[in-house]
């Protein structure tokens, strides 16, 4: 068995729009200028981010729980489960938040899954005007039974 495998982000992406309050405005402008883009991929996002996009631009964005209640952790959830591809997260950098563990484990499992992430508005501007954004891309992540089945050799506690 092999150590990675190779998943596909299809032309359709999975993506996920997150802003923290202090970058809200900012999020739903970028919405609004790359709507036609945004569009023609499937959306959803942290509770009051998407209710604020699908309400100024009427893009349908699925919503979770707000990210303070776990939004973040459901949308991480989902990068697991190959049900999100793609994030847009304009985090705050000079507010303090009491989900910041939520956040950065959001990150986290980003960086694990090697899924495209924007965390300011010029990587989000570089990220949309990809011509990958109209293509099929294929990456490789860990082997999650491989790795499974190495740790549990590995750390044989001889039970
Ligand atoms: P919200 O959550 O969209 O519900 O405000 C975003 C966040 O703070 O992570």
């Amino acid at each position: 068995m092999s150590e990675t495998i190779t998943l596909t982000i299809k032309k359709q992406k999975n993506i996920a729009l997150i802003a923290h309050d202090g970058k809200k405005a900012e999020l739903i402008e970028w919405c609004k200028e790359n709507a036609d883009i945004l569009r023609k991929h499937s959306l959803c996002g942290t509770g009051t981010t998407a209710r604020m996009i699908t309400d100024a631009t009427e893009l349908p964005v699925k919503g979770y729980n707000s990210g303070p209640l776990g939004g973040d952790q459901q949308i991480g959830a989902k990068i697991v489960e190959g049900k999100v591809d793609f994030v847009v997260f304009f985090s705050d950098p000079l507010t303090a938040a009491p989900h910041d563990p939520d956040v950065k484990a959001l990150m986290r499992i980003a960086q694990v899954y090697d899924i495209p992430f924007a965390n300011n508005k010029a990587t989000a501007d570089f990220l949309i005007k990809s011509s990958l954004m109209d293509e099929e891309y294929d990456h490789e992540v860990i082997n999650f039974k491989k790795n499974i089945e190495k740790r549990a050799e590995s750390l044989d506690c001889g039970l």
